[in-house]
């Protein structure tokens, strides 16, 4: 494997970096640079449409669906510098979640109908799996599906469905049949979510936002053509699309682009007097963390090299996962001891997302910091819970 960028790859750098330039506003820019989910879709979509026209939206898809058949590392330098230019994050349930498993397990009409608005943006995406009493025991998951003519009529509730408010699409869990394995007997379905009788409702999180969603489905119908592969064997799917969710959650490009906020934080923040950024006690933390994603880096590059030689479910999804997420948390936590005083205001992204704030108390780097720091207590959970990728781990790394 070779990590190293060759003279073609410092090309498609500045390729990357001469198309965001052009194309990206500051107003976007500004808006991005607020953190994580987005008050309203506007931005996603219609960079997303932008990408697409250039061909670079689904960069990771086989050409033959719309991908760019670019290296591991240029999928890497791509992703960097968008993340590191300030352009807006793509949906990534549709894009990486969903996207795989059609062209990988669902029929030539899916394809056709669900993976064009996909790669334009047209179409977002809303991941239906965990319900009140099936989270790290998903197996256990209890919402229903019977079939009634050509159709499936589905009742139950699904929870933490992330921005389900936005989304005209969902795949998920539900249970076809009984069986005496927990695992068998689970299929993975198409819902509109305009469907009669699917009931979205937002649930106020810790920071204010309202990013997940429960999501009641009450006697929806649903055509059977739009169950994804076999029915009753959605649990291979299931794993295939939980290992890309978990390697994404490594999230590595989005950690590059932290050190830069926390350095721009301390570059502007005074201690003493002086800039925090050239306080010797505050740079060991940054190097210390800086170190952490360098190696952070190279695993994901290193597991991206070689996951097509390797069964997609391996104990390096979860690895990733855990080192990924508790870096995440670390990386926030240093950027509120940036700020510090001013990250007592839970200054959220919607209060400065439409226009500058202008108040000098209140500087454009604040929107979003404490907000985001309170949101990802949950990255140890969500994509499943640290204690479980353990386990994974034990069992698959050292057949406990
Ligand atoms: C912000 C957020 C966004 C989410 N987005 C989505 C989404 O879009 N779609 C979706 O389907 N789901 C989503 N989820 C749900 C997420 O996948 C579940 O929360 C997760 O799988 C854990 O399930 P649970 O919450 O039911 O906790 P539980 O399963 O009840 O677990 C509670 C705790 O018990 C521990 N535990 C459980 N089982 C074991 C075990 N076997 N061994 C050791 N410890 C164990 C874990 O540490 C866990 O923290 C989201 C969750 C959050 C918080």
């Amino acid at each position: 494997m070779e990590l190293y960028m060759t003279a073609e790859d410092e090309a498609f750098r500045d390729e990357v970096r001469a198309f965001l330039r052009e194309n990206l506003n500051e107003d976007v820019i500004r808006r991005s640079n607020t953190g994580m989910h987005p008050p309203n879709e506007d931005d996603r979509r219609w960079w997303n449409r932008m990408l697409a026209e250039k061909g670079w939206a689904a960069s990771h898809w086989p050409a033959e669906y719309g991908g760019t058949g670019w290296s591991h590392v240029q999928h890497h330098i791509f992703e960097l510098e968008c993340r590191l230019a300030g352009a807006p994050e793509l949906r990534w349930q549709g894009l990486r979640l969903i996207g795989p498993v059609l062209y990988t397990f669902g029929s030539e009409a899916q394809k056709s109908r669900y993976l064009p608005p996909i790669l334009k943006g047209e179409e977002m995406w809303a991941q239906g799996f965990s319900e009140p009493g099936a989270g790290s025991d998903l197996a256990s998951l209890k919402t229903s599906a019977v079939i009634d003519g050509d159709d499936y009529i589905i009742n139950g509730q699904k929870l933490w469905t992330t921005e389900g408010q936005y989304c005209e699409q969902g795949f998920f869990l539900v249970r076809t049949e009984n069986s005496d394995r927990p695992q068998k007997g689970i299929s993975m379905i198409i819902i509109d979510m305009k469907s009669p009788g699917v009931t979205v409702r937002q649930i106020p999180m810790i920071n204010g936002e309202g990013s997940t969603c429960e999501v009641f489905l009450d006697n929806v119908r649903v055509p059977r053509e739009n169950l994804i592969g076999e029915p009753g064997s959605a649990w291979v799917y299931a794993k295939f699309l939980l290992s890309n969710e978990r390697t994404s959650s490594a999230d590595i490009h989005k950690a590059r682009a932290d050190l830069e906020r926390i350095r721009n934080i301390a570059a502007h923040e005074l201690k003493d007097g002086k800039p925090l950024l050239g306080d010797a006690g505050f740079r060991r933390k940054l190097a210390a963390l800086r170190i952490e994603v360098d190696a952070l880096e190279w695993s994901v590059l290193r597991v991206m090299h070689e996951a097509p030689s390797r069964h997609p479910i391996s104990a390096c999804a979860s690895v990733l996962k855990i080192r990924g997420s508790s870096l995440q948390q670390k990386l926030t936590e240093l950027m509120v001891e940036a700020l510090g005083q001013r990250s007592l205001r839970v200054y959220r992204r919607d209060e400065a997302y439409a226009q500058p704030d202008g108040n000098p108390l209140w500087p454009a780097y604040t929107p979003g910091v404490t907000a985001d720091l309170m949101y990802l207590r949950s990255c140890t959970i969500y994509g499943g819970a640290m204690e479980v990728q353990k386990n994974i781990i034990a069992k698959l790394a050292f057949g406990f």
